[in-house]
């Protein structure tokens, strides 16, 4: 290796540990030497107050949190993974869509800001969204996955929110303003103290954890894990992954629901990448760290929206965003979508975000409560990030009238997400 290359490699890393050393308050030449204890076995213990918890910081996650941060609200985001972005960036799945319908945006926001700026930085290309494309999936952005990631980690600290990586929460009670939640994460152990809770786990863990009713297929579609395999190793080829295109498998009976079942689908789709490996003789150039999960539980909302809604293009009285995606279910035979009617753009309601009898918590992502048709369409990550900065808004309007979210006037729901970029139907 060349010298420069060795010198640039160490500035990299002197400047990385200067860094996190300030942000921990150590100093590297300082020897803070001592005899460990038992003490250092014990988690630490925190306790955090903040009007909103957000649990999930993937797709529709990190929208719900910026949104309640910018909206007023302190707001903690919690993620069990290492780096936000969910499926969008731990599962791979880095093109996100729809924002259009018709030749026209219909989806902005902080979702689209977040979009459109991680394009930019990487030198890439926007569709045009004023002609509509023969098939659905070429107006999907791609978006630079890692990348992705840390420009929604710079959007949540210019807004205010906390971050909280490896972290999930273990107990929930509620308590006289909100809830009282119990967290872990490995050395720590947190107790937050919140007003409103947004699910933004995408299999609503944390409905679940309330015993609040949700949903469920006997048999689930498949999740994918992505890949990306090479020509041998061979003198004189050149080494990289060759197109940007990730290749993906099935993961049947892929399930997002607990560590066991998220730990076997990844165990089941790293040992068929495994062989394939083997039998093509092809190197492997390229695996994300985890399956992407299509479908796990949906909630049971205060309303639910119908494959009947979708498909017409219902327009909800409460409706907060626009959806658009052909009704795309996959199955052991793979997938055919069906396109929507000409002119038919879907809306979601705020009722389908609310688990029915709930008080003090709303949700957003693939776990809306919709029928497994519509949740096809619904699941796709552009309404994901507007179901998140509608959720966001909600809990942040909430906390501050000490209501709960289905009582948030609709004009300021509406007038706080308008001021926020997006784009209301109606
Ligand atoms: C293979 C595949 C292909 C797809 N293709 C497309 C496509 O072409 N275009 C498109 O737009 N969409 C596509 N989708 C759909 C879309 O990507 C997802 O439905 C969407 O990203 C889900 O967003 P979400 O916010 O609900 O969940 P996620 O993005 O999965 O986020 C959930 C987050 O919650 C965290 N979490 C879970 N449980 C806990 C807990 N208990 N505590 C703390 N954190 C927790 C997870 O680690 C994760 O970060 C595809 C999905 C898959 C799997």
């Amino acid at each position: 290796m060349d010298k420069n290359r060795i010198e640039r490699r160490r500035f990299m890393h002197y400047s990385a540990g200067a860094a996190l050393a300030a942000s921990t308050g150590a100093a590297f030449g300082v020897n803070a030497e001592r005899q460990a204890g038992p003490e250092d076995c014990v988690a630490n213990t925190v306790t955090s107050q903040t009007d909103v918890l957000v649990v999930g910081g993937g797709t529709a996650g990190i929208i719900a949190a910026i949104q309640a941060a910018r909206a007023g609200a302190t707001t903690l985001l919690m993620e069990r993974g290492s780096q936000l972005g969910g499926t969008t960036t731990t599962a791979g799945v880095s093109f996100p869509g729809l924002f259009d319908a018709w030749g026209k945006q219909i989806i902005a926001g902080i979702g689209w800001e977040l979009v459109r700026e991680s394009v930019a930085l990487d030198g890439g290309k926007l569709p045009d969204f004023s002609k509509v494309p023969r098939h659905h999936w070429q107006n999907q952005v791609r978006v630079n996955q890692f990348l992705y990631a840390i420009l929604a980690e710079e959007k949540c600290a210019e807004a205010g929110v906390d971050i909280a990586c490896y972290e999930f929460p273990q107990a929930i009670s509620a308590t006289a303003g909100g809830w009282q939640v119990d967290c872990a994460g490995f050395g720590t152990q947190r107790r937050v103290f919140c007003k409103q809770l947004v699910d933004c786990t995408g299999g609503a863990s944390v409905v679940g954890m309330l015993n609040l009713p949700r949903l469920r297929e006997q048999e689930t579609q498949p999740g994918s894990m992505l890949f990306k395999l090479a020509e041998p190793n061979q003198p004189g080829r050149p080494n990289g992954p060759g197109s940007g295109l990730l290749d993906s498998l099935y993961v049947h009976g892929a399930d997002s629901s607990n560590s066991r079942t998220v730990t076997a689908a990844n165990l089941q789709g790293r040992k068929a990448i495994l062989e394939k490996v083997r039998t093509e003789k092809r190197r492997l150039m390229h695996l994300q760290l985890e399956t992407g999960f299509r479908e796990s539980y949906r909630i049971e909302g205060e309303t639910m929206v119908t494959v009947e809604d979708y498909t017409s293009g219902r327009l909800f009285e409460d409706a907060v965003c626009y959806a658009f995606y052909p009704v795309d279910l996959h199955t052991r035979d793979g997938v055919k979508p069906k396109p929507l009617a000409e002119g038919v753009v879907p809306t979601i309601p705020l009722r389908a975000l609310i688990p029915r009898n709930s008080r003090n918590i709303i949700v957003a992502g693939r776990s809306v409560s919709s029928d497994r048709l519509a949740n096809s369409g619904l699941r796709v990550q552009a309404p994901c990030m507007a179901m998140g900065q509608a959720a966001g808004a909600a809990a942040a309007l909430a906390a501050q009238s000490g209501i709960t979210p289905l009582h948030v006037p609709l004009e300021e729901l509406r007038a706080l997400l308008q001021a926020h970029g997006a784009i209301l139907p109606g």
